[in-house]
């Protein structure tokens, strides 16, 4: 059988990591190079890892698993009638289809918006690091994970950091657990401006609801776009992102979808753990095993030097179990945890929630 994967990202490459030896697995990607890791582009940025580290798998890799790895090449549309997908570069026929296009950065929509940059692939961190090498200080928007990252380790770095945010919280956590974050972050340098509104760009700085804060390089990374264009001009279903049912199927016969671009009942993943976990679970179902896919949300990340752990469901107060882990519970059992430090304590609260344990 022939599966077609659009999209080398976290979710593409495990698909076809997973399906390789057993099907005919081609990889069409759009970008120039082998698959590289997003979650270490600000540690790239800062320095902190060469650009060959960004790869996980060289060339050779997908040879030796006999995976066709068409790079250069963009898909434009699915021919259903005929099943094969049609490229900028000829037409590639399908059994299967995957479509792990992932997400784009939301661009700023304020007067002036050309002088954000964004960050999603290598080449928008390259362009960040040259100009960072030049100025030697920049703002970041945004209070979520990238954001959180990318201030964090060039703060570590040594860099002037500002980051400006028009939400009261961080990470939409509530107050108790966003100042912790806020105070680490701090310590590492982050200069923090919350509740501010971003009203407009220049070249040399931010006009906001609470003043200008100067500052030449502005990098926005608030917020995802799914990339949708393919299946919505191929006539598949899509809202946010494309519509996926638990099987991961889009409404298109034998065309699926994984990863930042899918939606399933108004849950997009988001993040490069929910992309794997959404591929093995597909990989596994067209293999022929009897498997659904259960939105669950869980994701480890790292601030500068702290490790974050969000787990599950974090709606209400919840409890501390110690200094480190806040839990949440429906009744007795424990639906969701924040978990600061310690990745052990985390990994076995995400085992615990996630099978449902008391
Ligand atoms: P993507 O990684 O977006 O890959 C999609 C691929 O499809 C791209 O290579 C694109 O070029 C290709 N494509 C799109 N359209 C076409 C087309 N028409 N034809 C051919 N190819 C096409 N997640 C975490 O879990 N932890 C983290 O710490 C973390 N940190 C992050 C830091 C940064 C700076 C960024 C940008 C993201 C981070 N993420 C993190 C999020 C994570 O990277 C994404 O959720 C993940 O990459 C999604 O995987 P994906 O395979 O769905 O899509």
């Amino acid at each position: 059988m022939g599966v077609v994967v659009v999209g080398n990202g976290p979710g593409g490459l495990e698909l076809a990591k997973n399906l390789s030896g057993e099907f005919d697995v081609t990889i069409v990607e759009r970008e120039s190079l082998p698959g590289y890791s997003k979650p270490m582009l600000s540690h790239y940025i800062a320095g902190f890892i060469p650009e060959e580290k960004l790869f996980p798998y060289p060339l050779d890799w997908y040879e030796n698993r006999g995976i066709k790895l068409l790079l250069g090449t963009e898909a434009r549309l699915i021919d259903r009638s005929r099943k094969v997908l049609v490229t900028d570069r000829g037409e590639v026929p399908y059994d299967a289809l995957v479509i792990a296009t992932g997400a784009r950065a939301r661009e700023p929509s304020v007067p002036g918006g050309e002088y954000i940059l964004t960050l999603r692939t290598l080449s928008d961190a390259k362009r960040i690091r040259a100009r960072l090498e030049d100025e030697g200080e920049i703002t970041v928007l945004g209070g979520g994970f990238i954001a959180l990252e990318l201030a964090g380790n060039l703060a570590k770095a040594g860099y002037t950091v500002k980051l400006i945010h028009r939400g009261r919280t961080l990470l939409r956590l509530d107050e108790e657990l966003s100042e912790i974050i806020r105070a680490r972050l701090e310590n590492a340098g982050v200069e923090f401006h919350l509740e501010t509104s971003v009203l407009g760009a220049d070249e040399t700085g931010l006009r906001t609801d609470k003043g200008y804060i100067p500052g030449r390089l502005k990098v926005c990374a608030f917020g995802i776009v799914p990339n949708r264009e393919l299946a919505v001009r191929s006539g598949i279903h899509a809202g946010r992102g494309i519509m996926i049912d638990d099987h991961l199927r889009t409404s298109a016969k034998d065309v699926y979808a994984v990863g930042d671009c899918a939606e399933l009942n108004g849950f997009i993943g988001g993040t490069a753990k929910a992309a794997v976990e959404q591929a093995r679970v597909l990989s596994r179902i067209l293999k022929g095993e009897d498997e659904r896919y259960e939105p669950f949300r869980s994701a480890f990340f790292k601030f500068a030097d702290l490790n974050v752990a969000i787990i599950g469901k974090t709606e209400g107060r919840g409890e501390w179990l110690d200094g480190k882990a806040r839990v949440f519970r429906e009744g007795e059992k424990v639906v969701g945890a924040v978990v600061f430090d310690d990745l052990r304590e985390a990994m076995k609260l995400e085992r615990t929630i996630k099978e449902g344990l008391p």
